[in-house]
């Protein structure tokens, strides 16, 4: 398995895109973003590449050659030399792979993905491809200190993760809630014996990351993955 995280920088794209954004549904110019994923492919010596075209549900696609995984937060495949890209710009993007048994993941989990069930989708399609021992990486991510969210955020996390799991990622500090999804992410991974690590960067705080909650128009980096 070969992975990378990419940032904002080494790209073409121009401001407010600047400059290395890896989407293509942000008003960025199409041939930019071509160039961009041809970099970011470039950076695990991949040719193919099957980008998530992320919706904040649990729908995970089995990928079997290039293009987008359309309607999916998550795609695993057990293809060598085909790419897998997760987007993000404050949510989770995660890779996952059993190098032993060839089965490669990526996904992308935000608040609303994690009370989905977007991890445990993800892990279970891996599972019904061959994988047993599992690893995973998270890339950057908004922290909590810089995530604050309305109590619908909270209700609905309340109705889809357990009290325990609830309670390590929504904290309330006066009247304001603040959510760690990262923290939700590892949770989610290590209740299904995944070992995970994660980089500590928030997309927030980090000039050389794509941030929605700070910029609002803005790109997407990501976490490639391919074997
Ligand atoms: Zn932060």
């Amino acid at each position: 398995m070969t992975w990378a995280a990419t940032g904002r920088s080494g790209g073409v794209s121009e401001a407010p895109w600047s400059s290395l954004n890896l989407s293509a549904t942000v008003g960025d110019d199409p041939e930019h973003v071509q160039a961009n994923r041809r970099t970011a492919a470039a950076l695990v010596g991949a040719a193919h590449l099957c980008v998530l075209d992320a919706r904040h549900g649990a729908t995970v696609q089995v990928a079997t050659g290039a293009g987008i995984a359309a309607g999916a937060d998550g795609v695993v495949t057990r293809e060598h030399g085909l790419a897998l890209l997760a987007l993000a710009a404050d949510c989770v993007p995660v890779v996952l792979a059993d190098p032993d048994a060839g089965v490669i993941a990526a996904a992308h989990c935000g608040w609303r993905g994690l009370g989905a069930g977007i991890i445990d989708a993800t892990v279970r399609q891996m599972r019904a491809l061959g994988a047993t021992d599992i690893i995973a990486i998270s890339g950057p991510a908004i922290c909590a200190a810089c995530y604050p969210v309305g109590q619908d955020c909270i209700d609905e996390l309340r109705a889809g993760l357990p009290p325990q799991v609830l309670a390590r990622v929504a904290r309330r500090t006066g009247d304001q809630w603040r959510v760690d999804v990262r923290a939700g992410v590892h949770l989610q991974l290590q209740a299904h014996g995944v070992q995970v690590r994660g980089i500590a960067r928030c997309t927030f705080e980090d000039a050389g990351l794509f941030s929605y909650r700070r910029d609002a128009v803005t790109g997407r980096h990501g976490m490639i993955v391919v074997q």
